[in-house]
């Protein structure tokens, strides 16, 4: 018999989203994977032949093409060249490699960091090579797709806890066998939603229920905390989390992931994990770039001050003009649009209207929960994010999401 695949449950699965983006397409609304053409000042893009406001950036500190970072990019591939053609542990790693995991611990008060090649790779990598067989993991049900897929491929138990509820996830911590190993892992600032975890709550259970805590600052790095080096500082707590990721291609504008720990956990990570040895350490003009970045948002901490105004005026204005912002505190600012096509319709009203924003629909988010997931950096203009809101605000009312 021929094998025949036509109609198998991959070909459906592939078909179904053939057609789903067909039909956006076909009512000018696809906004996904559009090439931009240049990045301009004051957080602007050049795309489509138009100059847009960039409104869905992660670069919260208007740091991309900032020109010390752009120079020890430029620096770093005239010594070294564009790749480093091995793993760490053999003959990847660099000086430049030791000098950035040396600033990100001193940037995150801890003993020891290391680095890998996405923040993504970093969460698979990390859980899995810290938790195993046996061992319990505890995860917010807002965390994102890194920390879910590192919960699974490390084969723990994985326990899932209401988002920020604190009575459940004590209710699961007590729940599990008092002798196993344990770790909570949890979003800083939760990436659909902006709002933050209640750490001061969450370590007390950790030191309560004997169990590690693992951190993951995507969006609290240049963001929380008054010189902008986290979640620690926000809440005016040391160095408390036992393992701190973060990425580095959000605020700091390079790629590649982190974790800051005490030194024997980081030793234990740079033989055990296995995208450690197993995959290409960190190119050259990456690594210093990422290394400039932390140092200069120490040096210009007027860029997590203006960040902070921006966030208040963008959040404020939004809300006055009848938005359901939901509970963000952050410049992750979800404006609740309900049906996943009325997300896709605001999208296409502000994208004509050259403010960019995309819209965050199922199963990214629970059904009834799209939404446009606006982002707020430090280098927009308050005029700018006057009229970004405006245009929003015209487009909420044409399509009757406020009033
Ligand atoms: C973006 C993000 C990551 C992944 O980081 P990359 O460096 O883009 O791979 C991990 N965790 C959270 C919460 C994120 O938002």
């Amino acid at each position: 018999m021929d094998f025949d695949n036509t109609n198998d449950s991959l070909t459906r699965r592939v078909r179904a989203f053939t057609e789903r983006v067909a039909r956006l397409e076909e009512h000018d609304l696809y906004y996904f994977n559009m090439p931009v053409e240049e990045i301009l000042p004051g957080n602007k893009v050049f795309l489509r032949g138009r100059e847009m406001g960039m409104y869905a950036s992660y670069s919260y500190l208007g740091l991309v093409g900032h020109p010390r970072i752009n120079e020890a990019a430029k620096k770093a591939v005239d010594k070294f060249g564009t790749g480093t053609n091995g793993v760490r542990m053999l003959a990847g790693t660099l000086t430049l490699h030791k000098e950035l995991e040396e600033t990100i611990a001193n940037f995150k008060h801890a003993e020891a960091a290391v680095t890998y090649s996405s923040g993504y790779v970093t969460n698979l990598t990390v859980i899995s090579g810290l938790m195993g067989r046996g061992d319990y993991v505890f995860s917010d049900k807002l965390n994102h797709a890194s920390i879910v897929d590192g919960c699974l491929m490390s084969g723990a138990e994985f326990r899932r806890f209401r988002h920020n509820d604190m009575e459940h996830l004590e209710g699961l911590l007590k729940s599990a066998p008092a002798d196993v190993t344990k770790m909570v892992v949890a979003d800083s600032v939760f990436s659909m939603d902006g709002d933050i975890i209640d750490l001061p709550k969450v370590l007390e259970l950790t030191k309560k229920y004997n169990a590690w805590l693992m951190i993951d600052e995507a969006h609290s790095v240049g963001v929380l905390g008054k010189t902008g080096t986290g979640i620690e500082e926000h809440f005016g707590l040391g160095d408390v989390i036992d393992i701190k990721m973060g990425t580095l291609s959000k605020t700091i504008p390079s790629i590649g992931g982190y974790v800051a720990a005490k030194k024997d956990i980081i030793t234990y990570l740079s033989h055990a994990s296995r995208a450690y040895i197993f995959s290409a350490a960190l190119p050259p003009a990456q690594a210093a770039a990422a290394n400039e970045a932390f140092k200069v948002i120490l040096d210009e901490p007027w860029r997590v001050e203006r960040l902070n105004e921006n966030t208040k005026q963008f959040i404020g204005g939004l809300k006055s003009r009848g938005f359901d912002t939901m509970l963000t505190e952050t410049a992750i600012v979800p404006v609740l649009c309900g049906a996943d096509d009325m997300a896709f319709a605001m999208t296409r009203e502000a994208q004509h209207n050259d403010v960019f924003v995309l819209p965050v629909v199922s199963p990214a988010v629970p059904e009834g929960l799209a939404r446009l997931r606006a982002t707020v950096t430090a280098a927009h203009e308050p005029s700018e994010i006057e009229r970004a809101m405006d245009v929003i605000g015209e487009a909420g009312k044409k399509l009757g999401l406020i009033k």
